[in-house]
């Protein structure tokens, strides 16, 4: 066994090596001191002055009108496509992605928005032909297709830029408008080289999450046009989202920003690694990682055992679809060291 020492795994002071997900991160020592300084307000009526300034930075980093601060990813992505979208109406959407699959179907309950799910190439994208050909014509049989929502990164990948551009222009030239859930944005602008500015051009509206590798404890943002933005805020307090002294929690996403973006990179480092430990290992299939997450497969349906086998050794991960190790803040080298030296333990019992 590796010699991995109990307190070594980042800042969290334990010596479970937790990659269930990026969002699993306790904030940083400098994160709670920045929520302590934090001014604040009662952000119902608008009077929190860190969430006014959070809202103004990220429109402007997404190269957007507005931003309206959200509880959740799924938060923002409903009341994104319920602002969107009307009774009836329908948005296209990868049968993968995360608002089609998990999030309750919230747009169907919430919004009477009919989605159209199309199949996600193994790269996260849908084929042009496929979201012609569902786009629907003005005639009573259909819903009115309004929408199409993609994902980046998608179960890690980055979206290719000329598909980027491809799929919103015909989305656009056919009248529809454009959202991007981008859970993972900063992911594919530190992987790909490119600023989120960027990432989001195309995009009529797009979702941002604090909470998953840039490590604050909740909140995401929706940005859009002005106008938009205003009918997601009647959404939001429909459902629930509107808090008061947030401040604190915008305190949190503000220093994540500052401090947590370029570091993704050390993440992505640590992917790679556990990517290429765990391929040298007998009997694994893995997917080489583009950003934090990784992917893996082992022989003859031993994903259970192999997953409690590693939790004993103080290893989490998931097995939904494969093996899923995510890595974050709160991971480093040791710990990924750890897993795999425990993955190699179980291998070869
Ligand atoms: C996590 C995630 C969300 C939703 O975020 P929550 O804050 O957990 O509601 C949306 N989209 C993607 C791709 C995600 O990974």
């Amino acid at each position: 066994m590796s010699d991995y020492a109990p307190g070594s795994g980042g800042h969290g002071g334990d010596a479970v090596v937790d990659l269930r997900s990026d969002t699993v991160t306790r904030p940083t020592p400098a994160m709670r001191e920045a929520i302590k300084a934090a001014p604040v307000g009662d952000d119902v009526f608008g009077d929190d002055p860190t969430v006014n300034a959070l809202q103004e930075r990220v429109a402007a980093l997404l190269g957007k009108e507005a931003a309206l601060f959200m509880s959740s990813g799924t938060q923002s992505n409903l009341c994104g496509l319920l602002a969107h979208c009307g009774r009836g109406d329908e948005y296209i959407v990868g049968q993968l992605a995360h608002t089609y699959r998990y999030e309750g179907g919230g747009a169907a309950v919430l919004g009477s928005i009919q989605p159209q799910p199309l199949p996600n190439q193994p790269d996260g994208t849908i084929r042009l032909d496929d979201i012609a050909a569902a786009i629907k014509p003005d005639d009573p049989h259909f819903a009115r297709t309004r929408l199409l929502a993609l994902e980046n990164t998608w179960s890690g990948h980055v979206l290719p830029a000329s598909y980027v551009a491809d799929a919103c222009e015909l989305a656009h030239s056919r009248g529809l408008f454009t959202h991007l859930d981008g859970a993972r944005l900063f992911n594919a602008a530190v992987a790909s080289g490119r600023t989120v500015t960027e990432l989001a051009r195309h995009f009529d509206s797009v979702s941002i999450c604090f909470s998953k590798g840039l490590g604050a404890p909740m909140g995401s943002m929706l940005a859009g046009p002005r106008e938009l933005i205003h009918r997601a805020h009647r959404i939001r307090k429909m459902v629930g989202g509107g808090l008061r002294q947030v401040g604190l929690m915008a305190a949190a996403a503000d220093h994540a920003l500052t401090h947590h973006v370029e570091r993704l990179a050390d993440d992505h480092a640590l992917a790679k690694r556990l990517a290429e430990g765990l391929a040298a290992l007998p009997g694994v299939t893995v997917t080489p990682p583009q950003t934090n997450i990784v992917f893996a497969q082992v022989s003859d349906g031993r994903t259970p055992a192999l997953l409690e086998h590693l939790k004993s050794r103080g290893v989490l991960a998931t097995g939904l679809i494969g093996l899923r190790f995510v890595t974050h803040l709160d991971v480093d080298a040791a710990g990924i060291d750890h897993a795999i030296a425990a993955t190699r333990e179980f291998l070869e019992a």
